[in-house]
């Protein structure tokens, strides 16, 4: 079978009535079930110790959504000894069976599609065509490392000599921890459990302390499907669990999205042999990025205006994709700037139930500040052109725009992720290329251009994970664009692509004289 078969799942339709009324339907509905405390599937037979996390609407902060228990890094050795139990018989079920659970999460995850993207309307304040694709996206991993698995479960046999057979096979390491992000709060995580399962490792899950119902969704949807109980144990709890499930010796695989400084430590920590260890941890760390495009002189610039804003406001601009600099042309320059002022002031801002709004509002206080204060470092730093805020109850923040800033400025070198875009002039395409290149980050990138030369020079020059020609630089699909970086954007093979599962397993090759 080749993954040729594997097709994406179609976005839904939102200019369509029924589409929208199905949506709205299952907001109202989410929201008539708001307040109850949710239960985790956790392989130790006590109740977690920690305190119930409640859960905010980030558009009205006084609603309450659920509450959570959480884990502590006390409850750990039970977890631990839950999980160590099932490696075993996980590991030597079929691939077969391990993949079909993995198809039927899918298929649970097409029919509870709405009822998922309303979730993540109410808890992560997610504009519905975002919450809509983020879904979208988690039955693609599903999917397509279901898919994938059933290439790798099978021995290969390697080389063609007389007298000798090679066999190549792939088994599964053992535990991973996963560390989830908010931002995608559903994709992310199904894309790192789905891909630590299918491979036949026991999984220990914690989603953000900012996402945990979406987070629990997830561990409910894959107990549905027929994973064995204690397969999968889902930890919400806070960063004290994060690190202790990072330094536990019997963690053999961290699978981690998220900052760069958290991604760092993890990579340190994971040098650590701990007592009893007998393995060398291994980290996969998607982090940070501080993406740019390029407008150079020859752009259709009603295209890069619209392909800018919608790179830097999605999702209030909190995706590790999103654009942060635009690096403009100086002939271009003064107009791009102007028709991008103009471009932002229309887009609409307001609580994301409301499927009007393109923008919603930051995931809580704390992101909101953080944007604030970059907005603060922008006024002595270039000029800030355009700064659209608006009252609260929620945590709502617009577009902000500051010009004039160079490359050792902090708003051209720092994560902000928030909605803040700072623009660069450059006098030509090469000199807009090195200002490109001059971070520590390397994730995605964008050029709208005409010219076969300078996109000639991008391809071959623009250091980035994923770079985008004349459209977007978010929203990579499973399969047609595999997503990471390097740099100090993170380690590890892409996701959504060919690579993403070896990592999760070892390579034995038995020889046999025949
Ligand atoms: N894969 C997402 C995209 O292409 C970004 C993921 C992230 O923010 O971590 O937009």
């Amino acid at each position: 079978a080749e993954p040729a078969d594997f097709r994406n799942e179609p976005h839904s339709d939102f200019s369509l009535a029924s589409v929208r009324a199905s949506m709205a339907e299952a907001i109202q509905s989410v929201r008539g079930r708001l307040g109850q405390s949710v239960s985790v599937p956790f392989a130790a037979n006590r109740p977690p110790s920690g305190l119930p996390l409640v859960v905010r609407n980030p558009s009205r902060p006084d609603e309450i959504l659920g509450t959570v228990s959480t884990v502590l890094p006390a409850d750990l050795p039970a977890v631990m000894e839950g999980a160590k139990q099932r490696i075993g018989p996980w590991k030597d079920r079929p691939a077969a069976e391990r993949v079909e659970i993995m198809r039927r999460a899918a298929a649970l995850m097409k029919q509870r599609r709405y009822e998922l993207a309303a979730w993540e309307v109410l808890e992560e304040g997610k504009p519905w065509r975002e919450a809509d694709a983020d879904v979208a996206e988690a039955i693609d991993f599903l999917l397509f490392y279901a898919r994938r698995m059933e290439q790798l479960g099978a021995p290969r046999r390697l080389g063609g000599e007389p007298g000798e057979a090679n066999h190549l096979s792939y088994t599964a390491r053992g535990i991973a921890a996963v560390i989830a992000p908010w931002n995608f709060p559903l994709a992310i995580p199904t894309g790192m459990v789905s891909a630590a399962l299918v491979t036949g490792n026991v999984v220990l899950f914690k989603p953000s302390e900012r996402a945990p119902i979406v987070g629990c969704l997830l561990g409910q949807i894959l107990a549905e499907a027929g994973l064995p109980a204690g397969v999968l144990q889902v930890l919400p709890g806070g960063p004290d669990l994060g690190r202790a499930l990072v330094q536990h010796p019997d963690s053999g695989i961290i699978a981690f999205t998220g900052s760069k400084n958290a991604g760092l430590w993890i990579l340190g920590q994971a040098a650590q042999v701990g007592k009893g260890q007998r393995h060398v941890k291994r980290v996969i760390a998607e982090m940070g990025g501080k993406n740019a495009i390029i407008v150079d002189e020859t752009a259709d610039l009603d295209e890069a205006v619209s392909g800018v804003v919608a790179s830097f406001t999605g999702y209030q601009g909190q995706k590790c994709s999103a654009c942060s600099r635009v690096i403009v042309h100086e002939a271009v320059h003064d107009l791009f700037v102007q028709r991008l002022t103009d471009a932002v002031q229309a887009v609409t801002i307001g609580p994301p139930e409301d499927p009007g709004s393109r923008m919603g509002p930051m995931i809580d206080e704390r992101a909101l500040k953080t944007v604030r204060e970059y907005v603060e470092i922008g006024r002595r730093e270039g000029r800030v052109i355009v700064d659209r805020i608006m009252s609260g109850p929620g945590y709502f923040q617009g577009p902000v725009i500051v010009a004039e800033i160079r490359p050792g400025h902090r708003l051209a070198q720092e994560e902000i992720f928030g909605p803040v875009l700072a623009v660069m002039r450059a006098s030509d395409f090469v000199q807009a290329l090195d200002l490109a290149n001059e971070t520590d980050y390397a994730l995605t990138g964008g050029v709208y251009s005409r010219s076969p030369k300078n996109l000639q020079l991008a391809r071959e020059r623009f250091d980035v994970g994923n770079l985008y020609i004349n459209r977007p630089i978010t929203g990579a699909l499973v399969g047609r664009q595999p997503f990471g970086g390097h740099r100090l954007s993170g380690v590890g093979a892409k996701a959504g692509g060919d690579d993403y599962l070896l990592q999760f397993m070892t390579a034995r090759v038995v020889s046999e004289n025949t």
